[in-house]
């Protein structure tokens, strides 16, 4: 069955180029009208002035799609939400949200001014939870939404000299949980991508022929079942050079001890409580207090 979304509008966010600029292409193929959003800020988010956001909407219409540009920057709340504004004007409608937009500025934490840290963050993180704070309202009332967070290996496994970066990213996997849970009720689902493709982002960090097979085209495709009629809901998507994989979040079945809880019986039980022999996927916070509730009254004999 074929994946499309005529009648649908969706908004990119850092679109103008790289990875945004193939989602907001392929949506628009598959009928979607899309808002290009680029602020136009080169990779450390120094403003370009650039019209990357225009020559994208220009692609789109060229091949008989429907396509507005807008230069919010996300990281300010006033300006995503002008964003969203102008396209409920225009459409109606927000359906699915890619947010994407991002900015690097890596140094060792121990050279990393707390300004380099709070922009990227600012970026990454707030113009995330702007864009979707936006959004939100329109989704709920219409009881419908999809939406992408932009996740990254360093958030999900780290990466030296990326501090900043590596917590920002890391909190879309808080956020998806979150809005995944409270959007349920009104069919609005979340899901995080965590790619890996060549991008100016990454242009200087691996070989050319590394570069010719992470193309993000080879993502893409990932994206836009994410953000179908059917697609899943709090899944990581992990992405790059047409692989695809699931990320998840196990926690081991653990030990309660028995006695007192000292630190010297947490050391002594050390390979029973990290043994992955037995470890779930927790749903929610209060699952994780259950088990542990649980636990205890199972060994104190409790019922
Ligand atoms: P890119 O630099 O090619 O594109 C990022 C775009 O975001 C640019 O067009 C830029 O102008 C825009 N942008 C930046 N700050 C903005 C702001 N405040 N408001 C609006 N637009 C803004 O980057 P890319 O490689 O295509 O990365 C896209 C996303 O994927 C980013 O979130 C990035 O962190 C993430 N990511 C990329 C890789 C990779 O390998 N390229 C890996 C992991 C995660």
């Amino acid at each position: 069955m074929s994946i499309r979304f005529d009648d649908r509008v969706a908004i990119v966010t850092g679109a103008g180029v790289g990875l945004g600029r193939c989602h907001a292409l392929a949506l628009a193929e598959r009928g979607a009208k899309v808002v290009v959003n680029d602020l136009g800020v080169a990779t450390d988010g120094s403003l370009t002035g650039s019209d990357a956001a225009q020559n994208v909407v220009a692609e789109i219409e060229a091949a008989g799609g429907a396509a507005m540009a807008h230069g919010a920057d996300v990281s300010d709340a006033a300006q995503a939400q002008d964003m969203v504004a102008k396209t409920m004007d225009r459409w109606g409608r927000i359906d699915i949200l890619v947010n994407n937009a991002g900015i690097l500025r890596d140094k060792t934490f121990a050279k990393m001014s707390l300004d380099d840290f709070r922009k990227v963050v600012d970026v990454h993180l707030m113009g995330t939870a702007n864009c979707c704070h936006a959004v939100w309202p329109h989704m709920r009332e219409a009881k419908y939404g999809r939406i992408v967070l932009t996740s990254s290996g360093s958030g999900l496994y780290g990466n030296f000299g990326q501090s900043n970066y590596g917590a920002a990213k890391a909190a879309m996997m808080g956020l998806m949980n979150v809005l995944h849970i409270e959007g349920a009720r009104d069919d609005i689902r979340v899901n995080t991508l965590a790619p890996t493709a060549a991008t100016r982002m990454t242009e200087d960090l691996m070989p050319e022929e590394a570069l010719a097979l992470l193309k993000p085209e080879t993502i893409t495709p990932g994206v836009l079942y994410l953000v179908s009629e059917n697609g899943p809901s709090r899944t990581i998507l992990s992405a790059g050079a047409g692989c695809f994989a699931q990320t998840r979040v196990y926690e081991t079945e653990g030990v309660r001890i028995d006695g007192e809880v000292t630190p010297e019986a947490v050391a002594a039980q050390w390979d029973q409580i990290t043994d992955p022999d037995g470890q779930e996927e927790l749903q929610d916070a209060f699952g994780q207090t259950r088990k542990y509730a649980r636990k205890a009254a199972t060994a104190e004999g409790i019922k």
